[in-house]
């Protein structure tokens, strides 16, 4: 998708879940309840890292009962998850806020040139999700710097808690970290979350797949401590609202609506599709997942798509545009929304999110077009021709939103906007709908056939 989602999907919310107060049943345990008293949020990323602090100094900084906490919780963890123990814990290292924020610098130089960057912000800025002066790199260092409490760095095999909180709630992000540091030897998690290039929606379905564990079956291990069983509550939905609800801060409060509905989504909606899965098989199954891991949103966000019948995204290729664009044109990026992008897309107001269910597929590209704007093209596919109506409908004021167009009264599915210097197309075919976003008028035809020449099962 985009390097800003990417770095949404390593944000990570992982509240204590106080189930007593929410259902009325018995507290976990008194310091549980002490602590989840606070309703404080624990927050934590799964980073990818570089050292930015002496190891051996920082360590010093970790209690000793932090460390006998982590070596005890790390067997438990794992028993109860149905692998073998895995002996000592990875090393527990302890960061200031400043040290946090020059880490997610240095992790976005790493991974991504500042042209790439800057591709991937003005997509996001051509679908209307942030806005045209949004500065993507500054922003997402301040966010982390502000909300990431803990984070385990699979490249470095550590766990990284930050110095501002309380021991208690040191100890409460170490079973969340201890699950990423139990995947880590499973799957190897930086090849397991940087394995799908330019196919953010499958990314974003890999994040969900490990942090919703990681809610899951921390949440788990703290019911077991009185009897219960994560998999046999009805449902977790007070668990997901209280993920989404809980994060604070200036920054966030300042956040773009898509970015704080991707901060939060693999873990609301990730810790849904590991009940979901747990309803059904028990925990030790869940090792086979990761063999064969959820391809999209849309199959966390319906877990049965995933579990039960499934339906893995259908396949969109996008033409090369370079022959009807105007000469020196290039693609700047391209990748995918999938349902949960595409449901931010539609978003109606603050308050409420669209709705992209039906969703079956897409593909975006950005072209850099020489002296003028750069032209967005698209291409989704539905479920039924219907859907791909609505969506054609749906997304019609949208366009004429984000580009201040005047609304049209379409006399068929197809609609235009066109001034003298660019035009907007919405095209639903069977179900597939086309998307051009200020194109050269001269490129229309030549850009629409080249798009549905393409094979495809509309
Ligand atoms: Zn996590």
């Amino acid at each position: 998708m985009t390097p800003s989602l990417e770095i949404c999907r390593e944000r990570a919310e992982c509240p204590r879940f106080d189930w007593a107060r929410r259902t009325g049943r018995p507290r976990l345990t008194a310091s549980a309840t002490t602590r989840s008293a606070r309703r404080l949020a624990t927050l934590s990323v799964a980073l990818l890292s570089v050292v930015l602090a002496s190891i051996a100094a920082a360590q010093a900084l970790v209690s000793v009962e932090l460390r006998a906490d982590a070596a005890r919780l790390f067997g438990e963890l794992a028993t109860l998850r149905g692998v073998p123990v895995p002996g000592s814990p990875p090393p527990l290292v302890i960061q200031s806020r400043e040290e946090r924020r020059r880490f997610v610098v240095a992790e976005l130089g790493r991974k991504y040139s500042p042209a790439r960057l800057d591709a991937e912000r003005r997509a996001l800025v051509a679908w209307g999700l942030v806005p045209a002066d949004f500065d993507l790199a500054t922003f997402y260092a301040d966010l982390l710097a502000e909300q990431a409490a803990a984070y385990y760095d699979p490249r470095a095999k550590r766990m990284v808690l930050a110095n501002w909180l309380t021991p208690d709630l040191q100890r409460d992000a170490l079973a969340h970290e201890l699950v990423h540091a139990l995947q880590d030897r499973l799957v190897a998690l930086d090849r397991f979350l940087g394995s799908a290039p330019d196919h953010g929606d499958e990314a974003v379905a890999r994040q969900a797949l490990i942090e919703g564990e990681a809610v899951a079956l921390s949440q788990d291990l703290a019911l077991h401590r009185s009897g219960r069983d994560f998999s046999a509550l009805p449902d977790v939905a007070d668990l997901a609202h209280a993920i989404r609800s809980s994060a604070t801060g200036p920054v966030l409060a300042r956040a773009p609506a898509f970015v704080r509905t991707m901060l939060t989504f693999p873990y609301a909606a990730g810790v849904g599709f590991v009940h979901a899965f747990r309803q059904r098989y028990p925990w030790a199954a869940l090792s086979a997942v990761y063999r064969d891991p959820p391809r999209s949103s849309a199959q966390i966000i319906h877990p049965e798509r995933y579990l039960d019948r499934r339906v893995d995204p259908l396949p969109v290729a996008l033409p090369d545009l370079a022959g009807v664009l105007p000469a020196g044109s290039r693609a700047a990026t391209e990748d995918e929304l999938g349902e949960i992008g595409l449901a931010e897309v539609l978003r109606r107001s603050p308050d409420e999110p669209g709705d992209a269910a039906g969703w079956r597929g897409d593909r975006y590209a950005l072209w850099d077009i020489p002296s003028r704007m750069p032209v967005l093209v698209a291409v989704i596919r539905w479920e039924t021709m219907d859907q791909a109506t609505a969506f054609a409908r749906a997304y019609a004021p949208v366009l004429e939103r984000t580009h201040g167009l005047s609304a049209t009264t379409p006399s068929g599915p197809l609609r235009i906007w066109s001034s003298a210097t660019a035009t907007y197309l919405i095209e639903p075919r069977g179900r597939a709908v086309l998307v051009l976003e200020g194109l050269p008028p001269t490129a229309l035809d030549g850009a629409r056939a080249a798009v549905w020449s393409k094979p495809m099962l509309y």
